[in-house]
């Protein structure tokens, strides 16, 4: 086993996953993966071109007849494996985490407490339905649904949460009896990718069945390309920003390759007029903070009745003021760095041009190397991009409103809909808000951010589409269902 967390940069070079072996790339290419808290390589990483990613697909396609083949059983077997594996090595994954991406030690602990939980859910996809019998209006036919694989999935993963989403990209498509070729994302190749290929690997998933392949971002389109063009690949399996989903999605249109989305998200907190302030405060903190803004399912907007604003406002600035961002190395770190130089001077830009069209800062609002100070806005308008676009990072807006009706369209003012949630004293009045929000995923008394991995996750509008992750959505995406009938009488035909 490597020492993933080498005090100086790992050299895996010679580490592309694919058919069993690390395999070298294409003329000993690499880039490196950095630890964005101090801007030093965590790894030197093999970049993969295209003859990797088609040996990486040939063999995924070669391994996947024998795979499916296996008793259910025995496919399980190695997901449970991987499981007991995975908790034994949980602290270097959690530090892997820390160091690649930035996480917070206890959001690195919430992201591994996911993964033991996600692979025993697979175990159990091997042995379920796959098939029905319906009855027939016609005498003596016997209709009968079959679900087999589809085949081939190309997953391609994020940064965020590299670990449980390229986990939750896998592991019920391959219970199902699909094999898999991985791309994670140029940040995160360590934690999103090779690790994983080690885990599997030592749980002794046969050769093929999930290859991973690495790419820097320049590179990323090759994958893409691949996947989308290369018709061993059924399945197209993304999670990351709407603008390449959206891309992807065009490409896979025209061959009618099915492509399953999870995109990004602009995801309110509704707090009601007879809701605990405390909790609440608590609970849109949460929901901004965690990993310094940067999940999915992260809360941008807080809208709050006009008669307790000002009082949920000064307490949200109040707790707020009381994180400083530090080095997620310290087990204390709440707030860490963001990800890369680039989305820092996203955050930045995007909360200068909202200041100088007139919103206003109640606490942070500024930038400090690799950190940005969690920020609360109010006076937030319409025509600002800290309204209108996901903000990834740790900035929050609140907002008055009226009536409840003014709440439920300023929550659905955005294309997304991935995640949302309403604080209040009258759950029955959560329940019956949340079915008026657009919104894949609300919770009512709870944060935007949450996530079950039995619970049909997914968002609606450009917050993605094509299938719900989960063991259920993956019975849909994953596999092909067939309707075969039998005629076992002989049937008066009209002509
Ligand atoms: P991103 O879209 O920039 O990158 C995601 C992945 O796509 C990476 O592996 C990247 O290398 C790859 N990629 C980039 N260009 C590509 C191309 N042309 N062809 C093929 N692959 C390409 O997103 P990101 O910055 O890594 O992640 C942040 C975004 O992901 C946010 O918008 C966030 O909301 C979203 N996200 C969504 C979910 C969800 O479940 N809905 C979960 C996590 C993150």
């Amino acid at each position: 086993m490597l020492d993933w967390n080498a005090t100086r940069a790992l050299n895996i070079s010679a580490g592309l996953f694919i058919d069993g072996q690390w395999t070298p790339g294409e003329a000993g290419a690499s880039f490196s993966s950095l630890d964005p808290t101090t801007g030093e390589v965590f790894a030197r990483v093999t970049e993969a071109g295209a003859s990797e990613v088609d040996g990486a697909i040939e063999a995924a396609a070669r391994a996947q007849p024998g795979w499916a083949a296996l008793p259910p059983a025995a496919r399980a077997a190695m997901f449970y494996a991987a499981a007991e594996l995975f908790i034994g090595r949980q602290d270097q994954f959690a530090q892997a985490l820390i160091r690649e991406t930035g996480s917070g030690y206890g959001k690195a602990m919430f992201e591994c407490s996911q993964i033991p939980i996600a692979l025993r859910e697979a175990a159990g996809l091997a042995t379920r339905d796959i098939g029905e019998i319906l009855p027939s209006q016609v005498p003596g036919k016997y209709n009968r649904t079959y679900r087999t694989p589809v085949g081939v999935i190309g997953v391609i993963t994020p940064w965020n949460f590299p670990l449980y989403l390229s986990i939750r990209g896998i592991v019920y498509a391959l219970a199902l009896g699909n094999t898999a070729v991985l791309k994670p994302s140029e940040d995160s190749p360590v934690t999103g990718g090779l690790m994983i290929a080690e885990l599997f690997a030592d749980a002794g998933f046969p050769a093929g069945v999930l290859n991973v392949v690495t790419t820097s971002r320049d590179r990323a389109p090759i994958v893409g390309d691949a996947f989308v063009k290369d018709p061993r690949v059924k399945v197209v399996s993304f999670t990351g920003s709407t603008k390449v989903g959206q891309m992807l999605a065009t490409a896979c249109a025209p061959i009618f390759k099915p492509v399953v989305l999870e995109l990004g998200g602009k995801n309110p907190t509704i707090v009601m007029e007879d809701a605990d302030l405390d909790r609440a405060v608590d609970i849109a903190f949460f929901g901004k903070f965690l990993h310094q803004g940067q999940i999915c399912m992260s809360c941008d907007k807080v809208l709050v009745a006009r008669s307790v604003y000002d009082l949920f406002l000064e307490k949200l600035v109040a707790k707020t003021r009381n994180f400083v961002p530090t080095n997620p190395a310290e087990q204390t770190c709440v707030i860490g760095p963001l990800i890369n130089g680039r989305a820092l001077q996203r955050v930045e830009a995007m909360v200068n041009e909202a200041v100088a069209a007139g919103a206003k800062v109640h606490c942070g609002g500024n930038s400090r190397g690799p950190y940005y100070e969690p920020t609360v806005l109010s006076a937030v308008t319409r025509d600002m991009a800290v309204w209108i676009d996901e903000i990834f990072g740790p900035v929050v807006t609140v907002t008055p409103f009226d009536t409840i009706g003014e709440a439920v369209a300023m929550a659905n003012d955005t294309p997304y809909g991935l995640s949302a949630s309403i604080v209040t004293g009258n759950p029955m009045l959560g329940e019956m808000l949340a079915e008026r929000i657009h919104a894949g995923m609300v919770h009512v008394n709870d944060s935007t951010v949450h996530d079950e991995p039995h619970a049909p996750f997914g968002g609606l509008g450009a917050s993605g589409g094509g299938g719900k992750w989960g063991p259920k959505g993956a019975i849909e995406a994953y596999t092909v269902q067939r309707w075969i009938a039998t005629q076992r009488e002989p049937r008066t035909l009209p002509f």
